[in-house]
């Protein structure tokens, strides 16, 4: 077995050069607000959903309160402004994550959505009984369970990519688990539980290689480390905007080209049609073909605002952040005894850090976390398989955005600290 688990780098410092200017806070109205009496708000539910700047909210008030009419349909000039913005955002959305044509990009209410998308529209058309469909044992359930369901309908078989203890995929199963059945991938390429960032170039030549296709769920690194699709050699990619400072309801499916072109439309209604009979219908083109009905306009520009802001910060510079804080959040979080941190160490992983303490229960900790007026998940977080294979039932989860700072992190680790000190069985209260 190659893989390798690298020791943590025993350093505790911030380097402040590779953190993002504190000033960058002040564009978010949300987080400038106390809970639980003056408790300054900590923010650090990220993986599940950001914040907005007020750049973002702008745009939207903006489109309502100007330009919002329906896409696509009227010749008048309020639909005309909002059909160029839309579609401007799909140039912007195209161009985040290196894509050749805009007519693959394919808008969606989410990552949920286009993997729904992509396991209805390609998955019926191409699996068949005894095909293979892989995916990995720390997949979130929008990554899997859509498989199980293609896996039903079909007779296709479904398999999993194990991990190792700590979290990392274990690439050697790949040359026993991918062959001349397996019809698709289908991979987180960053873990929304572990961190883990997943090798999915590699992966994806792998698994072209066996003559299958890769899917990749990209919720989870789109926001926060810089994407190319063509790098990645991802046939199909998912991510949701309301995880990168845009609103809920919109998300992007990429396709490749031919592989769109070649499926059949997934919901039928308006605007996916070219012409219409009384028993049948011709689909429209690329990308109107897969989005049915009125979109998520004003969420869709707005979703292009969030990435002008993103690509003005830099995603580099985000990653830089992040990785910063998440090194650091390590290192003290492991200082405490009995804490166990789930997936590798932070070379190897994104902004985020879930863990478990003997005692309480994830969501106590959760609890008593924010009545310290911190915000953090606890629960499976919609990754049942993966905590089964770690053997636990739940787990509280800190994850960054570009907005956090170490004095957040800071009163992370005090707070757990002292909720871990709290819940210590009788007679072993360590003493401060
Ligand atoms: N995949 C991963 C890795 C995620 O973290 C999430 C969101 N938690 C999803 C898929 C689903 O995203 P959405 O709820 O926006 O559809």
């Amino acid at each position: 077995m190659t893989i390798t688990t690298l020791p943590a780098k025993p350093t505790t410092a911030i380097d402040p050069t590779r953190l993002l200017p504190a000033a960058l806070r002040d564009d978010f109205p949300i987080l400038q607000q106390t809970v639980h009496g003056d408790r300054p708000l900590v923010f650090l539910d990220n993986a599940a959903s950001t914040q907005r700047p007020r750049q973002v909210i702008e745009v939207l008030r903006r489109v309502y309160e100007r330009d919002y009419a329906n896409v696509h349909r009227g010749i008048h000039t309020l639909s005309e402004r909002s059909t160029e913005q839309y579609e401007d955002a799909r140039e912007k959305a195209r161009e985040f994550i290196g894509a050749q044509h805009a007519r693959e990009i394919i808008f969606t209410s989410g990552t949920t959505a286009s993997i729904n998308l992509v396991a209805r529209s390609w998955g019926d058309a191409n699996v068949k009984a005894g095909d293979e469909i892989l995916v990995t044992t720390m997949e979130h359930h929008s990554n899997l369970v859509p498989w199980q369901q293609l896996a039903e309908r079909s007779g296709a078989v479904l398999k999993h990519v194990p991990i190792t203890d700590d979290g990392l995929l274990i690439l050697d199963t790949l040359d026993t688990l991918l062959t001349e059945r397996t019809k698709i991938v289908a991979v987180a390429s960053v873990s929304n539980v572990l961190g883990t960032i997943n090798p999915v170039r590699e992966i994806a030549r792998r698994a072209h290689a066996a003559g299958a296709i890769v899917l990749v769920d990209a919720a989870q690194s789109v926001p926060h480390l810089p994407t190319n699709v063509q790098e990645f050699g991802a046939d199909f990619l998912a991510f949701s905007g309301h995880k990168m400072l845009g609103p809920t309801g919109i998300g992007v499916l990429y396709g490749r080209e031919e592989l769109l072109d070649a499926m059949p439309p997934f919901l039928g209604g308006g605007s996916m049609i070219n012409r219409v009979w009384d028993d049948r219908f011709t689909p429209a083109e690329l990308p109107a073909k897969f989005e049915a009905g009125t979109p998520p306009i004003a969420p869709a520009i707005a979703l292009g605002a969030a990435i002008d802001r993103l690509k003005l910060i830099g995603l580099d510079a985000v990653a830089r952040h992040e990785h910063e804080l998440v090194r650091y959040a390590y290192d003290r979080l492991r200082e405490i005894e009995g804490l166990r941190i789930l997936g590798p160490p932070p070379d190897h992983r994104a902004g985020l850090v879930s863990f478990t303490l003997p005692e309480p229960h994830a969501h106590d900790v959760a609890q008593l976390l924010d009545q310290q007026g911190i915000a953090v998940r606890a629960g499976h977080h919609c990754t049942w398989p993966l905590h089964d294979r770690l053997g636990i039932t739940a787990s509280t989860r800190a994850s960054f955005y570009l907005y956090n700072t170490p004095a957040e992190v800071d009163l992370l680790v005090e707070v757990v600290a002292k909720i871990r000190d709290r819940f210590r069985p009788q007679g072993r209260k360590r003493r401060q």
